[in-house]
């Protein structure tokens, strides 16, 4: 099926479903995916041996530089985002300069547009550094991916390139004090001769639980809605279904927001 990829390290603004008006910076090469993460449902298809492909990221300078220049431009030209987000090909904290860059963004971000916010799209994988959790913490919008309270799970869905303990990540994520929002992406389908489910009484019930531990601010719940690697195979949940995942979350005292 076919999947994409961003061309530049700035792209937008685009209306993004969950955050509105948003500037993208992908500080991952621009010609492949740069993730440790393969999840069944990413609509920048599989990733490559990140070993290979890290020499292809763009420079704190660079990316200072993108990003000043557009938010000058957009000044000029009278339009305005809601927010600036570091998402594209891959997982953006994977970058050696992650820190200093949202320190950048965070000066400029003050120039231009002092009312944005600006987000992150992570995959969580690397909270556990002191650099990127501090980093994480300085952003108005720190979404942090959790698709199952399973390690059974997480392999076949989000397909990590070294074992990943879900308890000790759930951990991580309850250690960011309620500063953080999580994602969480439903769907069924069938891949490699595994079924996939994460809307399971099972599944719903343990992933309930981790939230009332990590205790976020909010959780974004929502479903497929482009092509992903596996194709056909995959199914979108519902947004009736949808609603009743979030009801429930609801019922912890936990904002949702529901796309689908
Ligand atoms: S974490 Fe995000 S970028 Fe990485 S494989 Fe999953 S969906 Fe794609």
């Amino acid at each position: 099926m076919a999947t994409f990829l961003f061309d530049e390290i700035i792209f937008g603004p685009v209306k993004s479903r969950r955050l509105g008006v948003s500037l993208g910076i992908n500080l991952l090469p621009v010609n492949r995916k740069f993730c440790n993460f393969d999840c069944i449902y990413c609509e920048c298809g599989w990733s490559a041996d990140i070993e290979k492909v890290k020499s292809q990221l763009p420079t704190r300078g660079e990316v200072f530089t993108a990003l000043d220049n557009k938010l000058s431009a957009m000044k000029e030209k009278g339009e305005k985002p809601d927010v600036i987000t570091y998402a594209g090909n891959g997982e953006p904290t994977l970058h050696p300069e992650f820190h200093g860059i949202i320190d950048d963004s965070i000066v400029l971000r003050d120039k231009y547009f002092p009312a944005a916010r600006i987000a992150v799209l992570s995959n969580a994988t690397t909270i556990n550094r002191p650099d990127v959790k501090s980093a994480l913490l300085k952003v108005d919008m720190n979404i942090l991916k959790l698709d199952s309270a399973f390690e059974s799970t997480v392999k076949v869905h989000n397909q990590p390139n070294k074992h990943l303990d879900v308890r000790e990540l759930i951990n991580n994520l309850a250690g960011f004090g309620g500063n953080l929002i999580i994602q969480t992406l439903f769907l069924r389908g069938k891949y490699k001769e595994n079924l996939v489910d994460n809307t399971t009484e099972e599944e719903l019930s343990a992933w309930l639980k981790a939230l009332e531990k990590i205790k976020p601010a909010e959780v974004m719940i929502y479903t497929i809605s482009r092509d992903t690697p596996v194709g056909a195979e995959l199914s979108k949940v519902s947004a009736g279904e949808l609603a009743k995942i979030a009801a429930r979350v609801e019922k912890l005292g936990i904002k949702t927001q529901v796309s689908s």
